[in-house]
């Protein structure tokens, strides 16, 4: 078999089209068709990137929450409404960055509290109403008019609570045990530059939304949801890679480049939709020998130089007929080309793209996490039939998408 090198761009392209998409990857779970990237959980509704989860409703990367409503990067919490970056919260609505607190309402960065309304970076309190001390009869007659069915009342407490926001003095970053990290939400890393909600994640930069377990090493531009990563670039939605660049949707993978959906294999180029268990060297999901797939791959890597591409998203879906402006790899400060933002390549950045053998990036460090958002479909459900057993599917992807869908079982089943 030979690959036809100058057809690359084009033919990864067709396969991309041919091979099947999960058209849900909601798993282990009972009673959460509504939703996606939801697993181990039960009763849910319309909740996305989301695990551990019973009777959660409308909420988003988020963990172990029991009956909640509308509650976005919050973990561990039960009978919660509206809250944002909340921690082993109960019974309390429209709270953000509070940890460890109970029937706590309109509030920001509390501790360790009990029945507070409209309070701000209090620690070990009970009984305050924005932030003053009340009798338990007080917090209960406030409460009891707290009516937040009401857009009325609940503007009217917004707006007190944002003037006491403005006095509280606050924390500059959200970090917590970490060592010589810039960027926010941080917690139990090293070595950071310009992360965002990551955990166990060390000697890396612009590492966005790593929120599960394992963490991340020695990588660039990987997020949303990486995790387990040793040395790789420009990843999303991916687990447990080793030395592998411009991925999505893949796990387990060790020496890989552009690929989609393909699991448990090593030196794949240009793949999708494959599960090797780690024998062999494929490109465009043909198996060659071991000398071409090193003369061929190094061909491909200098095509795609040459044409520009710098993204698994460009090669998905790159115009290349458009002009890409020459940037001279002595500019550290640059000009996006894509929003115009300008950027810096600093040193452990630039040392990270020699070793990996990556072409500077044109693009700034948000637009390049945009394209690998994007990779991904709107947080919207759609009815559709799986392409194999015609079952009902309910999906993120739109009825007129033009990709084979599959439901989870075809999925696993049939992949080769
Ligand atoms: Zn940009
Ligand atoms: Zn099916």
């Amino acid at each position: 078999m030979t690959i036809n090198v100058q057809n690359f761009i084009q033919d990864f392209r067709d396969l991309y089209l041919k091979s099947p998409q999960c058209g849900s990857w909601t798993r282990a779970s009972e009673n959460c068709d509504y939703g996606d990237i939801t697993t181990v959980s039960k009763d849910c509704y319309m909740c996305f990137n989301s695990g551990n989860c019973r009777e959660a409703y409308y909420c988003e990367d988020s963990r172990e929450l029991k009956d909640c409503v509308d509650c976005a990067f919050c973990e561990a919490c039960e009978l919660c409404y509206e809250c944002v970056d909340c921690n082993n919260c109960y019974g309390s609505n429209y709270c953000q960055d509070c940890v460890n607190s109970e029937d706590v309402h309109f509030s920001y960065d509390l501790k360790r509290c009990r029945h507070c309304i409209g309070c701000v970076g209090l620690r070990d309190k009970e009984y305050y109403l924005f932030n003053k001390s009340c009798t338990p009869e007080e917090f209960k007659q406030a409460l009891s008019t707290l009516d937040i069915s009401n857009p009325l009342i609940v503007e009217k407490v917004d707006k007190k609570v944002e003037e006491l926001k403005r006095k509280v003095p606050r924390m500059y970053v959200h970090q917590f045990d970490t060592e010589n990290c810039t960027g926010d939400y941080i917690t139990h890393s090293k070595n950071c530059h310009r992360c965002f909600d990551t955990r166990h994640t060390e000697d890396s930069g612009y590492i966005y939304q790593a929120n599960l377990d394992k963490g991340t090493n020695d990588s660039w531009d990987c997020g949303p949801i990486p995790t387990g990563m040793d040395l790789c670039y420009d990843i999303a939605y991916s687990h447990y890679l080793f030395n592998c660049k411009h991925l999505y949707w893949c796990g387990n993978l060790k020496d890989c480049q552009y690929c989609t959906n393909c699991f448990e294999s090593e030196n794949l180029f240009g793949c999708h939709y494959i599960q090797r268990k780690q024998k062999g060297f494929y490109i465009l999901n043909q198996q060659v020998e071991e000398d071409y797939y090193r003369k061929t791959t190094r061909a491909i890597t200098d095509l795609l130089r040459r044409k520009r591409i710098y993204t698994l998203h460009d090669l998905l879906n790159k115009d290349l007929s458009a002009p890409t402006p020459e940037i001279s790899d002595s500019q550290l400060e640059r000009k996006c080309v894509l929003c115009g933002e300008v950027f810096e390549l600093t040193e452990n950045e630039r040392k990270f793209y020699k070793e990996m053998d990556i072409l500077y990036p044109i693009y700034c460090p948000e637009c390049r996490a945009m394209q690998r958002f994007r990779l991904r479909n709107e947080r919207k459900m759609y009815k559709r039939t799986c392409g194999s057993c015609k079952n009902t599917l309910i999906t993120t992807y739109p009825p007129e998408s033009p990709f084979i869908v599959y439901c989870l079982d075809c999925y696993w089943k049939h992949m080769g």
